[in-house]
């Protein structure tokens, strides 16, 4: 059978889900692992689309019972995670696994699958754009911009060597075209 999986970690902003949305249009193959939580539905999210929604209390027994290939307190009382059932019911459809994840979690989920898996960290451009993207903006001080510029190069620093693929989001249809090449050699494999 076909167990392959397909990670996609990107820090906020670098505009995962619209690259992770767009591949799932192409490759009905792919399917997109739902998560469980213990954060409450936000807007029209339903059960079992966007998330498989719990307490925090059903999600700890859940814990103790080992259901999770990986999970985190992702804020103080809110849990993410993947279930292992989660894994089988799209194994046994014989499709692949699509993940849209935190940097943490796909670093954790590359571990686990190994060779099994192709993992895609999404980068949006360089330093030097992202501050003159932000002193342009004009909105944060020197030292904030200095912050985030910090935040974001220790970021692409933690993703390095860790990710298979490190996609840069400068350009939206180059993106999707980088994200079509590398995914679709994988699945081809
Ligand atoms: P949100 O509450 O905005 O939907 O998600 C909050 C964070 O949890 C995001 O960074 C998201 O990527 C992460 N997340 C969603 N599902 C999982 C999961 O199954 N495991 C882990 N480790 N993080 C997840």
């Amino acid at each position: 059978m076909n167990r392959k999986v397909v990670i996609f970690s990107a820090p906020s902003g670098a505009g995962k889900s619209t690259i992770v949305n767009h591949l799932l249009g192409l490759h009905p193959e792919l399917e997109f692992s739902i998560s469980a939580t213990s954060r409450a539905p936000r807007g029209q999210e339903q059960h079992g689309k966007e998330y498989y929604f719990f307490t925090a209390d059903e999600f700890r027994s859940m814990i103790a019972e080992d259901k999770f290939v990986e999970y985190e307190e992702v804020y103080a009382g809110s849990f993410y995670g993947t279930l292992k059932s989660e894994v089988e019911r799209i194994w046994a459809k014989g499709h692949v696994i699509i993940f849209d994840i935190d940097v943490q979690g796909g670093v954790n989920l590359k571990r686990i699958f190994g060779d099994k898996a192709f993992s895609v960290f999404i980068q949006a451009p360089s330093v030097e754009v992202l501050r003159e993207r932000l002193i342009g903006r004009g909105t944060d001080t020197p030292e904030a911009i200095e912050k985030r510029v910090a935040k974001a190069a220790s970021e692409m620093e933690f993703a390095a060597g860790k990710f298979d693929h490190v996609l840069i989001n400068d350009d939206l249809q180059k993106a999707f075209e980088e994200a079509e090449q590398v995914i679709g050699d994988f699945l081809k494999k």
